[in-house]
């Protein structure tokens, strides 16, 4: 039997809100809706930035209680993952929300360039950042922008920075960063499968190739990541009515691949996490 499929949909994201799709959420009421509706389309894990009303990006932790709060009462059993993302704050104040214990946390465990600017993640505030998960019982899912960032999550991890097994996602599409390159794809897969033989991965697309990446890791036994934040497309022609339309679009593409979607109950057993608790 194949491993099930494990689809993050990643809401919102921290941009400014994006002009050409008013579907993406902001509110607070917005974001549990979006994640409700994601989770009846079949997400299992939700990747969370919150946002002010008027869009500009956030990094209270009280916006992100509410948000935690609404997206557990709604969503039973769904794996919450902050980010700890470098827009929405500057230094420690991106790990701000660690003490509310969500399930999981994003961690870029090196820096890279994004469209406009530097995406700076010094290697002790990756070390600071990943003891505060450590200390709350949170799991990294490392942020992997280019090859060095795996190797610098495995050696986090030998050294009892990260606790294991890893879970690595695999960023590309970002403009300036690592392109969508199927070879370069394969090697990531190969080298954290060398590196780390029970770790698991996602892959994620951003922009147009969102769904050419949800496609390689069904194909190759990873899991996947959709949501408004990374795209707001259904196709170069259509605008996705919502981030549930977009989790669809690949809960479909899994059967192509022989791959289930996973229940909440199978997400966290591949991710090693503990059940929910009511
Ligand atoms: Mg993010």
């Amino acid at each position: 039997m194949t491993t099930p499929a494990i689809i993050t949909v990643a809401i919102t994201g921290s941009l400014p809100k994006k002009k050409d799709n008013p579907g993406v959420p902001i509110t607070v009421a917005e974001q549990i809706e979006a994640t409700h509706e994601a989770f009846e389309a079949g997400a299992t894990l939700v990747h969370l930035h919150v946002r002010n009303d008027d869009g500009s990006p956030s990094s209270a932790p009280e916006r992100f209680a509410d948000v935690l709060a609404g997206i557990r009462r709604h969503c039973p059993g769904m794996i919450t993952q902050v980010s700890t993302g470098g827009r929405s704050g500057a230094g420690r104040e991106r790990g701000g929300m660690l003490s509310l214990k969500p399930d999981m946390a994003s961690l870029a465990t090196g820096s890279v360039n994004f469209p406009t600017r530097v995406y700076d993640n010094a290697p002790d505030l990756v070390d600071w950042l990943a003891g505060e998960m450590l200390a709350h019982g949170i799991k990294p899912e490392v942020e992997a922008f280019d090859l060095s960032m795996i190797f610098q999550a495995v050696s986090l991890q030998k050294a009892g920075r990260i606790e294991g097994p890893l879970h690595v996602q695999f960023v590309m599409g970002v403009k300036n960063a690592m392109p969508v390159d199927r070879e370069v794809f394969e090697f990531y897969v190969k080298t954290l499968h060398r590196l780390a033989p029970d770790a698991t991965w996602t892959g994620a697309g951003i922009g147009r190739d969102q769904l050419t990446l949800a496609r390689w890791s069904l194909e190759l036994g990873g899991h996947c990541r959709t949501g408004m934040e990374d795209n707001v497309r259904l196709d170069r022609d259509t605008l996705a009515p919502s981030n549930a339309a977009l989790v669809k679009q690949v809960a479909d593409l899994c059967e192509e691949y022989g791959r289930s979607v996973a229940t909440v109950a199978q997400a966290r057993t591949l991710l090693s996490l503990p059940m929910a608790t009511a």
